[in-house]
């Protein structure tokens, strides 16, 4: 049993996961699993594609690299997927949602090509990462958050933080 839950922080490119997941790092401590990073440092990849502008992410090898830090418990994991993660591992799935304007101005700071931009867009727009989320994980470990201010991307690390004491609470070992 993990002494402390761990927390996906999920959505299409630009939505704000890693602004969340530092803030929520620093707040509350847990350990912030930047998955972009873990597949570049330990090369979790078959290569780069220059279409999507992004690693070819090893499955196998990601769990692998992970595997001992996540069972530990207490890490806040940031990554636009979800499905590939063990069901056991995961307490809570946060899927960040944002208007597209917002999204638009965000990816094109980030100077996305305009047909990335279009295909994030989209994707936002059709809710893939949230349908992902419920197909892969139990309807009530995920919740989905709007992240278009900064006064809301407050009020959710206030609502994922009390989510978290209670969680400890609930699963200390005075509670069993
Ligand atoms: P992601 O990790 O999902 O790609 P980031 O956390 O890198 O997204 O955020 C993308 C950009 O949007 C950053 O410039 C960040 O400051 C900004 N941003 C993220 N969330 C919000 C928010 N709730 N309100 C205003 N700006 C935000």
């Amino acid at each position: 049993m993990r002494q402390s839950p761990n927390i996906i922080i999920t959505g299409t490119p630009g939505v704000g996961k890693t602004t969340h997941c530092e803030a929520l790092a620093e707040r509350v401590g847990l350990r912030h699993v930047s998955i972009n990073q873990v597949v570049k440092d330990k090369e979790c990849h078959e290569g780069w594609s220059d279409e999507y502008q992004s690693w070819i992410v090893d499955e196998d090898k990601l769990l692998d690299a992970i595997e001992d830090e996540v069972k530990a418990g207490g890490c806040i994991i940031d990554w636009h997927a979800c499905d590939l993660f063990p069901r056991s591992w995961i307490d809570l799935v946060v899927v960040l949602r944002v208007d597209s304007t917002a999204l638009y101005d965000r990816l094109k700071a980030r100077r996305y090509a305009e047909a990335k931009l279009q295909e994030n867009l989209d994707s936002e727009i059709m809710e893939v990462l949230l349908q992902e989320a419920r197909d892969a994980f139990d309807e009530e470990i995920v919740i989905e958050l709007t992240s278009n201010t900064s006064e809301e991307m407050e009020s959710n690390v206030d609502r994922i933080e009390a989510w978290y004491k209670q969680w400890k609470i609930d699963n200390s070992a005075d509670s069993a």
